[in-house]
């Protein structure tokens, strides 16, 4: 009886195939050229190359249907201008960082990181199945973009300091990159948070017109060399927990993929998004022992009071974004819910285990 109905049905597909087959076949032949910005350098490790990977991909899943070529930072265009570029349709897909574009909204930011918030883990549940991606969607949608997650750094360093932080007075008047939420909160504490793109921070750091910066962890900041210019190498990454990075396509673009080629960019960018984690995780730990045994970097915990104060100052920051602009209170209480579900339930799970792990 299956097989007789599955007989039957593979029939009127085949009957249904039949009819359809030559506007298929015309849509199956186009072939899509496609640009990607980046806000990195080109083949930066673990960004760039990721967006590399990514661009490749969607052009083998494809079979070559789309091809996509890819932009460094200042190639096509500067790296904070790779949103505008992709919203006007000057490239198809961007490549960045969520927080990159505070200037549009604060509420950007809360798709990036938010200090003290979700570890990559969590982060992409609440995306992928927490809500967060649909509210992700209506904030670009604004701007004919639509975003999606395309990697995650994991939890990044606290940074590069040229000075060591024993204190919150150490804070004071500290002049670092610190993009997004965390540069905020590093204001309240006291400190002047600036943000440079990737490629200038070691110019910046070395010359001295910055005290100290964060970057990723240490398979990126390696790459970079930031330990020539400073050898105090803190954690934990508080502003960053879990940073999603992003790929936002130009709408008008994807609607005119057929319905397949969307689900290969789409997909394309779920599949970069587990490769990243999966990279920085395997590579982080080697790169750290290079830093400590190579270079003489000093690994540092900031002092636990020093992380109760910004932890106090983040939430007044989010909260204050929240509260100023209708849509980042939906985000807010989005996200906050999530927060406290999946803080429970990592508490007797991964946080648990860690600490069983330890014993
Ligand atoms: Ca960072």
């Amino acid at each position: 009886m299956k097989r007789r109905q599955f007989i039957h049905k593979l029939g009127t597909g085949a009957a249904v195939t039949a009819a359809m087959v030559v506007p298929q076949v015309a849509v199956a032949k186009k072939k899509f050229r496609w640009k990607m910005v980046t806000a990195w350098p080109r083949n930066f490790p673990g960004l760039g190359t990721s967006a590399n990977r990514l661009a490749q991909r969607i052009t083998d899943m494809s079979g070559g249907r789309i091809q996509v070529k890819v932009y460094g930072a200042k190639e096509l265009v500067p790296a904070f201008e790779a949103f505008d570029a992709v919203s006007r349709g000057t490239a198809q897909m961007g490549h960045a960082g969520p927080y990159y574009w505070k200037g549009k909204g604060e509420v950007f930011q809360f798709f990036s990181a938010v200090p003290f918030g979700l570890t990559a883990q969590e982060v992409n549940a609440w995306l992928y199945h927490g809500g967060g991606m649909d509210l992700w969607r209506e904030l670009y949608a604004r701007f004919d973009l639509i975003p999606t997650a395309a990697g995650n750094t994991g939890a990044q360093m606290a940074g590069w300091f040229r000075k060591e932080i024993n204190s919150l007075e150490d804070l004071k008047g500290l002049k670092m990159r610190i993009p997004g939420l965390g540069g905020e909160v590093l204001k309240r504490a006291g400190g002047t948070p600036v943000n440079i793109p990737g490629g200038e921070l070691f110019t910046a750091l070395q010359s001295g017109a910055i005290d100290a910066t964060e970057w990723v962890g240490p398979y990126n900041d390696l790459a970079f060399g930031l330990y020539k210019a400073a050898k105090n190498y803190y954690y934990p990454g508080w502003h960053e927990p879990g940073s999603v990075i992003e790929c936002f396509i130009n709408r008008s673009a994807f609607e005119a993929l057929p319905k397949d080629l969307q689900h290969i960019v789409l997909g394309a960018c779920q599949a970069a998004n587990l490769d990243m984690i999966s990279e920085l995780t395997a590579r982080n730990q080697q790169a750290l022992e290079t830093l400590v045994n190579e270079h003489g970097v000093k690994v540092r915990p900031l002092p636990d009071d020093v992380l109760k104060k910004l932890k106090t100052l983040s939430s007044e920051v989010v909260e204050e974004i929240a509260a100023a602009d209708p849509f980042a209170r939906k985000v807010y209480a989005s996200f906050n819910r999530f927060r406290k579900q999946v803080s429970s339930w990592s508490g007797i799970a991964e946080q648990a285990f860690m600490r069983a792990r330890a014993l």
